[in-house]
């Protein structure tokens, strides 16, 4: 077994021999404490089946926990600068491959194809760029890549309101987008000291197991998001309000609204945060005759 990059001492070996500096704006927070890697991974349920999806690999911290317990490793990093640096420090492991992309620009089913992981089981596992979390979840669950889930570290707030159940004040479009798709959880929370250097925020890991099915059927699923949307955009208004100013002609189209309301059974009164993803479905369906 090689020595672990993810210890303080190794960490700031690789950064000064390569003259490293951290880029702010990529969200470069580097993990340098091996256990909380391996509990993350231990977080994925990994087996050697598995071929691993990860975004932004660093120096390789993360990237060689996945190596050694997985069957192989496909990383996406943005930073040229961190190339040589992976080819060194990943040089023992034979199952990775980095691609050098932007996530949000890269055809990540292309790449599978490409790379002969298509049709296989395989888990995204990343300590995510925090610029650039909310995207990246959306883009791989939007994009119905073939993945059996995420488990990735990012901002506490951010994972609060993506597990949000209804009735709280972080219960939001996002909470309702990602359990459209998936069976959201926080696993661990993570301390700052973990990182070089240490974020202004706190951390948190969360996994998304991706359902067989959608959590409710819809009618039209791109509808279904934006009655959801427009039903927060201002979370002190009603429900009806809200619906009234963001659909198209909503305010000429008020009592179509109260209709689909009543047929949903929802109270024109309540306020979004309180509507259950079930609801969201029911008065979706409703709107969309009205809308479509
Ligand atoms: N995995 C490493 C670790 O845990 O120590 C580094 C994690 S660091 C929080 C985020 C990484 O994502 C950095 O290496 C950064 O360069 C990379 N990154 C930032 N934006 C990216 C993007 N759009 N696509 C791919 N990688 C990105």
């Amino acid at each position: 077994m090689h020595k672990d990059i993810a210890t303080p001492v190794r960490t700031k070996e690789i950064l000064d021999k390569y003259g490293f500096s951290f880029k702010k704006s990529l969200g470069q927070n580097f993990l340098i404490d091996t256990n909380i890697l391996k509990r993350i991974v231990d977080h994925a349920g990994l087996t050697e089946e598995t071929a691993a999806i990860e975004i932004g690999p660093g120096i390789g911290a993360l990237t060689e926990q996945l190596a050694r317990r997985s069957r192989r490793v496909i990383a996406f990093e943005i930073d040229q600068r961190l190339l040589p640096i992976l080819a060194d420090t990943l040089s023992p492991y034979e199952n990775v491959k980095v691609i050098h992309e932007d996530i949000l620009k890269a055809d990540v089913r292309q790449v599978l194809k490409e790379e002969g992981e298509e049709g296989s089981e395989l888990m995204v596992v990343a300590n995510l760029p925090y610029y650039v979390t909310t995207p990246i979840i959306m883009k791989l669950l939007e994009e119905k890549l073939p993945i059996k889930g995420i488990v990735g570290m990012l901002q506490k707030e951010v994972a609060d309101r993506i597990t949000a159940k209804p009735g709280t004040k972080e219960y939001g479009s996002l909470s309702i987008a990602v359990q459209y798709y998936t069976v959201a959880e926080t696993v661990m929370g993570v301390p700052k000291t973990v990182f070089v250097p240490q974020p202004n925020v706190d951390s948190a890991v969360i996994r998304l197991m991706v359902r067989e099915e959608p959590a409710v059927k819809v009618k039209d699923e791109k509808f279904f998001f934006f009655v959801s949307r427009s039903s927060f955009a201002q979370r002190r208004k009603t429900i009806l309000n809200n619906l009234t100013s963001q659909l198209p002609d909503g305010k000429n189209k008020k009592e179509q609204i109260i209709a689909a309301l009543k047929a949903a059974g929802i109270e024109e009164s309540r306020r979004g945060e309180t509507l259950s993803i079930e609801e969201f479905a029911r008065l979706s369906d409703e709107l969309y005759p009205i809308f479509s």
